[in-house]
């Protein structure tokens, strides 16, 4: 398994590490601080004693593949410095903790369920299941969101037994319920605002989001719609 640096710390844009596996252009670390794609997030990029990174992956037994841009001349034992693209992934952290907000007000507002999400850099999307559709009262939930937001509530990262969680109601809106075999579950709380089961990456107090900006609303068949939003 992989040590998470990521989950002990978001905020950790440079790390060490010892090479565990190389095959081709895919290493595995012993830790990383480079959040693997899944959950509707993309992969973490940057580089490996300055080899560029193009994108991060889950792998077989909980650990993490780096994926080069080119075939790897690292081996086994050897160690790496790994450094983030930091902006990219700070905004990553944004938009995904914009997620887990509109979900939970979606969610309170109309019953929502949410079917499903990408995270990007620069634009995001949320899928969720609604009849009533009212592209107004959409906005008036994205201001909903920027109040929050102004309110600058802390983030907090913690876990929790799976059986005391998943009592919880509303706790896998977001995520997909993790693996039976997962014991405990991690949760990200918005203070005040939500509560989910969620491996990802997330900022540390909302304000730090700035403010969400509704890009497109859209139909997709009889209940399915999208929310495309953006955090300029
Ligand atoms: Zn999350």
């Amino acid at each position: 398994m992989t040590r998470r640096l990521f989950w002990e710390d978001a905020y950790i844009k440079e790390f060490d590490a010892n090479v565990v596996s190389v095959e081709s252009n895919q290493i595995v670390l012993d830790q990383t601080a480079f959040n693997p794609r899944g959950g509707g997030l993309v992969g973490d990029i940057g580089t490996l004693n300055g080899a560029k990174v193009v994108d991060t992956a889950k792998s077989r037994e909980d650990s993490i593949t780096h994926i080069l841009e080119i075939a790897s001349t690292l081996a086994a034992g050897k160690s790496v410095h790994g450094v983030l693209d930091w902006d990219r992934r700070h905004k990553i952290m944004r938009m995904h903790t914009s997620a887990h907000l509109l979900s939970a007000i979606f969610n309170k507002e109309t019953g929502a369920l949410i079917t499903g999400n990408q995270i990007e850099p620069d634009k995001s999307r949320i899928d969720f299941s609604l009849d009533d559709f009212d592209r107004e009262k959409m906005v008036t939930y994205c201001n909903q969101a920027n109040e929050a937001i102004a309110k600058n509530p802390p983030v907090k990262t913690y876990f929790m037994k799976r059986e005391e969680a998943l009592k919880i109601p509303g706790i896998t809106k977001l995520a997909s319920v993790m693996p039976p075999e997962v014991k405990d579950l991690r949760i990200v709380e918005i203070e005040g605002y939500d509560l989910q089961a969620d491996g990802g990456v997330h900022v540390r107090y909302l304000g730090e989001v700035g403010k969400i900006e509704p890009l497109k609303f859209e139909n997709k068949g009889k209940s399915n719609r999208r929310m495309y939003f953006t955090i300029p």
